[in-house]
């Protein structure tokens, strides 16, 4: 595929999903197209290699699917940061505020060693409260988060704002 490509091209883009109002952008078109899912992810990748991980932190759902190819083309290790009730053993937990009512995020206790460094992932970016959750999230559970990368970025919302650790994004939307 040629390298010039325009990725968006392969975002669908769905009004009032999953709820009114809501422009949802779906990645599942993109991975959909197998040269386009091998751009993207490779360009993520390389824009993350600088910041040397040790583990990529994966954001339940979607974030799993960006870090697995993530982590095998920089040779680290996942974490998977994950809803409520979803990892055996011992957990450290963290909850943080929704646009209406709140949610939370675990993460196994044993998964990260002390000052390892860590980058967290996710398909998107709106708010920022899913990310900043995640980051905080895992300093108390003792990672050094070094960087944090989406494959888009709602840039209108501001959640950049939110994060405190450089933040890589491989697609903005106003
Ligand atoms: P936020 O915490 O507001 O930054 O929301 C980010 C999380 O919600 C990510 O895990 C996304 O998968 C999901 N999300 C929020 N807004 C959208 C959107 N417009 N399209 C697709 N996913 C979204």
């Amino acid at each position: 595929m040629n390298d010039d490509i325009d990725l968006k091209q392969y975002i669908d883009n769905i009004p009032d999903f999953p709820k009114p109002g809501i422009l949802f952008y779906d990645i599942s078109s993109l991975m959909r197209n197998a040269d386009a899912w091998q751009l993207a992810t490779s360009r993520m990748a390389h824009a993350v290699m600088p910041w040397q991980p040790d583990q990529l932190a994966a954001i339940e759902s979607r974030g799993f699917l960006t870090a697995a190819p993530l982590a095998t083309r920089l040779g680290c290790g996942i974490i998977m940061l994950r809803k409520p009730g979803k990892l055996p053993g011992e957990t450290v937990s963290l909850s943080y505020d929704l646009e209406y009512g709140s949610d939370s995020l675990h993460i196994q206790a044993e998964a990260i060693k002390p000052g390892q460094r860590v980058v967290v992932t996710d398909d998107l970016l709106a708010t920022g409260g899913t990310l900043a959750a995640s980051i905080a999230l895992l300093r108390k559970a003792g990672a050094n988060v070094v960087g944090a990368s989406v494959m888009i970025e709602l840039a209108g919302l501001r959640g950049r704002d939110k994060i405190d650790v450089p933040l890589h994004a491989l697609l903005t939307y106003k």
